[in-house]
C-alpha cells in the first residue's frame, strides 16, 4: 500500500490542512506503508515560495514523507498522453461554455448529478455553432463524454456513497490538464492505494473512480475526512485569525503544542516528544476517529 499528500502550493498550511496531513501521515504510518508527496501546481494560483513553506510546516510538526518530492507541472506529458487516449477513444468533446452559461444552465432537479455538474450544452451543438465557436477564437475546454453512470465509493471513513459521473473537464481551454484527470493520472502512475483527503472532494470522486474505470485500472482506497470549520461554520480560512504555524508560535506555543492540539482534536493521546508519534501511529484505529467537522476556536 501507498498513501499520499497531494497539496496545491497556493498558500501557508493552516491548522485545517495541517490536521489532514496528519491523518494522511497516521493511515499510512499505521500500515507500514509509503507516504508520497505530491504538489498538485496546475493550479493559476500557484506561488514559487509556498513549496518550501509546505514541506517545512509539514516537518515542523514531525511528518515526513518519503522519497522524491513530485511536481505536477513536470508531468504534463503523462496527463497529454492519457487525454489523447481517451481522444482517440472518441469519449471526448469541444466545450465553448463559459462559466456564467454553465452557472445558468440548470440540471435537473431529479438528477444524481454533483453540485455545479456540466449539463451537457456543448455536446449537442449543431456543426453550425461550431464552426461559428471555432471563429470566435476561443480556446475551448475539452470534455469527457459521461452517460451519467453512478457510481458507488465504499469510503473508509464515510462509509458508502454514491454519486453520478457528468460531463467533468479533461483539460482546460488553456491546455492546462484539470485536477480530476491529472490526479486519477498520478495516484495510479505512483502506485497509490489509499487516498486520504478532506471531504470536500468527495462529491468529485465518482468522477475519478470512473476514470480509472476507463482506463482499466483499479481505483485507490479512499478515507474523506472532516474538515476543520471556523467558529462561523464555515471551512477554516486563513483570514479567520491566527491558524498558520507561525501565528500559533507568534502567540507563545510551541510546535509541538501544536501537534496535540491536532491530536486531541481527533481524540487521540499527546505526544511529550516528535519521535512519540510513531507510537500513536502504531496504536492508530481510523475507525475511532471522530465524524464530525472541528471547529477550531481562537
Ligand atoms: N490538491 C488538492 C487540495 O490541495 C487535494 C487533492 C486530492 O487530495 O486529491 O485540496
Amino acid at each position: 500500500m501507498t498513501g499520499r499528500w497531494a497539496p496545491s502550493p497556493t498558500g501557508e498550511f493552516h491548522l485545517g490542512n495541517l490536521r489532514t496531513a496528519l491523518l494522511a501521515w497516521l493511515f499510512a504510518r499505521s500500515a507500514n506503508t509509503e507516504l508520497v508527496w505530491r504538489f498538485e501546481d496546475l493550479d493559476g494560483a500557484v506561488r514559487n515560495d509556498f513549496y518550501d513553506l509546505q514541506l517545512r510546516d509539514f516537518r515542523r510538526i514531525g511528518l515526513t514523507w518519503d522519497g522524491q518530492v513530485f511536481r505536477q507541472s513536470e508531468r504534463l506529458n503523462l496527463y497529454r498522453e492519457a487525454i489523447e487516449d481517451l481522444k482517440r477513444q472518441g469519449l471526448t468533446y469541444r466545450c465553448w461554455c463559459t462559466r456564467r452559461e454553465i452557472r445558468e444552465a440548470t440540471v435537473a432537479p431529479h438528477s444524481h448529478l454533483p453540485e455545479g455538474a456540466y449539463p451537457g450544452i456543448c455536446r449537442r451543438l449543431t456543426a453550425k455553432a461550431i464552426s461559428e465557436n471555432e471563429r470566435s477564437g476561443r480556446n475551448p475546454a475539452l470534455r469527457l463524454m459521461s452517460e451519467g453512470q453512478l457510481i458507488q465509493i465504499e469510503d473508509h471513513q464515510l462509509g458508502d456513497f454514491e454519486g453520478a459521473v457528468d460531463d467533468f473537464v479533461l483539460c482546460r481551454g488553456d491546455l492546462t490538464p484539470s485536477y480530476n484527470l491529472a490526479a486519477v493520472i498520478d495516484d495510479h502512475d505512483m502506485g497509490i492505494t489509499q487516498v486520504v483527503r478532506g471531504d470536500d472532494l468527495l462529491p468529485s470522486t465518482p468522477r475519478q473512480v470512473h476514470l480509472f474505470n476507463l482506463f482499466g485500472t483499479q481505483p485507490p482506497r479512499y478515507a474523506h475526512v472532516p474538515l476543520v470549520l471556523s467558529e462561523s461554520g464555515n471551512r477554516l480560512a486563513k483570514r479567520d485569525g491566527a491558524v498558520t504555524i507561525d501565528d500559533r508560535v507568534a502567540l507563545g506555543e510551541s510546535e509541538l503544542d501544536i501537534l496535540n492540539h491536532l491530536l486531541s482534536s481527533l481524540g487521540l493521546p499527546k505526544v511529550g516528544s516528535f519521535d512519540e508519534l510513531n507510537r500513536v501511529a502504531h496504536d492508530f484505529q481510523p475507525s475511532a476517529l471522530p465524524t464530525s467537522p472541528w471547529v477550531f476556536d481562537l
